[in-house]
């Protein structure tokens, strides 16, 4: 019995990115100029100078914007986040995802045509020296990926790897900082294994990506990408084609009769799509709304002397000829929850002091008993620095008059944005505890802005009281030498 016949022709449509024997589809996008290319491209390399220059950037004598993963700080606009700002880190994450869902509401994909780090250097950065290098799409179409390669093609391959070591470093900076960076760069990796076998792979990430996966990533990988479908509604901010004014479309010259279309089915819509796809088709998860059929578009009504428009910003109901809808609920409720949310930050941010303190029993036993009858508890005083200074932080211990207070460290240094843990030693004598309890206070002050009372429970024995306060009396009454 022989086995049945392998189809090698795939029997339906396939993917942009397909051939139709399954094989990938290398797209060299034609480059469109027109009004929306020249705002974009504005916006592009405004968008790149403000990532390479933000690490150089300090507020508040911080960073701009530094993501500390190894000490889980991230400091945003001057403001740094601790590990203990879990309400801070919600309430932003929460701003975020609201913000996200109503920009996508109201102007669609936006982000993903105008904003996108990959649609950003894929489309001004990585397309451009390619075909400066290689030639125009035209030039290479006709390359041969299976032949040998020319030393165009290395030297684009070369360029690509400078350019992707480069911002595989700035990237790293936002991690650790340019003056962490820069010392890195000046010693051997030897020295920092770990750092820079990060930035080797991030090397390597980005030219897999901007070499050889480019437009698959918008298209398998990005889960923005994904979501579109329930964030969209009719009303949402599209680029879209008119069928209404396009169809029937007819070949120019030969094929038009009175009835026919604007639309002279020249694909240039389609030769300049970076996602290969036919806007023609109507709305489709690959589009990332960038404009760049509109610009050819437009370009070939101005050829054939017809308004400009037939592919334009839109919304899927003004395409069915109904009424757009600015306010329908989600554009109320969204602004609604984000103004709680920000305002909730925000309030948070503004009450915040500008110091953490914790205090914590010390290790082991809860207490230990002197010669003298003196119970002495360790306790453990953990201050973190919220301001961007180096600051020194008095401990005082309250209501306990006569009690034995030794602090090795105070007052205590921090610097700016970290954590000093110190023990700190309280002994009274047996007698001053009812039931093995007796509260306490300890104030911590940094000189300034910054006075905080905490409230402490030592432990002491319970069951001796009675017999220390017998030989020793009631230091409430005589005071405790
Ligand atoms: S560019 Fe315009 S006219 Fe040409 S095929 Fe696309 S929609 Fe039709
Ligand atoms: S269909 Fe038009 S807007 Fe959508 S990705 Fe292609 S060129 Fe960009």
């Amino acid at each position: 019995m022989t086995a049945p016949p392998v189809p090698s022709r795939a029997p339906g449509r396939v993917l942009s990115t397909l051939n139709e024997d399954g094989s990938r589809r290398y797209l060299r996008p034609k480059p469109s100029t027109g009004r929306f290319f020249s705002i974009r491209r504005v916006v592009a390399y405004g968008l790149m100078v403000v990532f390479f220059l933000i690490p150089y950037v300090r507020m508040h004598g911080k960073p701009l914007v530094l993501l500390d993963l190894p000490r889980r700080q991230f400091t945003i606009i001057g403001t740094t986040f601790l590990p203990t700002d879990t309400l801070l880190f919600q309430l932003l994450f929460v701003s975020v995802i609201i913000t996200i869902f109503l920009l996508t509401a109201l102007f669609g994909r936006v982000w993903c045509g105008w904003a996108c780090p990959q649609t950003v250097y894929l489309e001004f950065l990585f397309r451009p020296l390619e075909r400066l290098i290689e030639g125009g799409p035209v030039a290479s179409l006709n390359i041969d990926r299976n032949k040998s390669w020319s030393w165009r093609r290395f030297a684009k391959h070369a360029v690509y790897a400078v350019l992707a070591l480069f911002l595989a470093h700035t990237f790293l900076a936002y991690f650790v900082g340019v003056e962490q960076l820069a010392q890195w760069v000046r010693r051997s990796p030897v020295e920092h294994p770990t750092s820079f076998l990060v930035m080797a792979g991030t090397t390597a990430l980005i030219f897999f990506d901007f070499t050889w996966f480019r437009e698959q990533t918008c298209i398998v990988a990005c889960p923005y990408g994904r979501i579109q479908s329930v964030l969209l509604d009719r009303q949402s901010l599209i680029v879209g084609y008119d069928p209404g004014r396009g169809e029937p479309r007819a070949k120019w010259v030969k094929a038009r009769t009175a009835a026919a279309g604007d639309c002279i089915d020249c694909g240039a819509c389609v030769l300049t799509c970076p996602t290969g796809i036919d806007i023609r088709d109507g709305l489709q998860m690959e589009c990332i709304h960038c404009t760049q059929c509109a610009d050819a578009c437009d370009a070939i009504m101005d050829r054939i002397q017809k308004p400009r428009g037939l592919i334009r910003y839109t919304s899927r109901d003004t395409l069915d000829g109904k009424q757009r809808h600015l306010l329908r609920p989600r554009v109320v409720l969204y602004p609604a929850a984000l103004a709680i949310s920000l305002g909730l930050l925000f309030y948070n941010l503004e009450t915040k002091a500008s110091a953490d303190v914790t205090i914590l029993r010390g290790l082991g036993a809860p207490f230990e008993r002197e010669q003298d009858h003196t119970i002495v508890d360790q306790v453990r005083i953990k201050v973190t620095n919220r301001t961007g200074e180096l600051r020194t932080y008095r401990i005082e211990l309250l209501g306990a008059e006569g009690a034995k207070f030794i602090a090795p460290e105070n007052p205590l240094r921090v610097e700016s944005g970290k954590t000093v843990t110190t023990s700190v030693f309280v002994g009274l004598p047996s007698t001053a505890f009812q039931r093995g309890r007796r509260p306490i206070s300890f104030r911590v002050s940094d000189g300034g802005s910054f006075t905080a009372i905490y409230p402490y429970l030592m432990l002491g024995p319970s069951e001796s009281s009675e017999d220390d306060r017998r030989e020793h009396g009631n230091p409430e009454k005589e005071p405790h030498r």
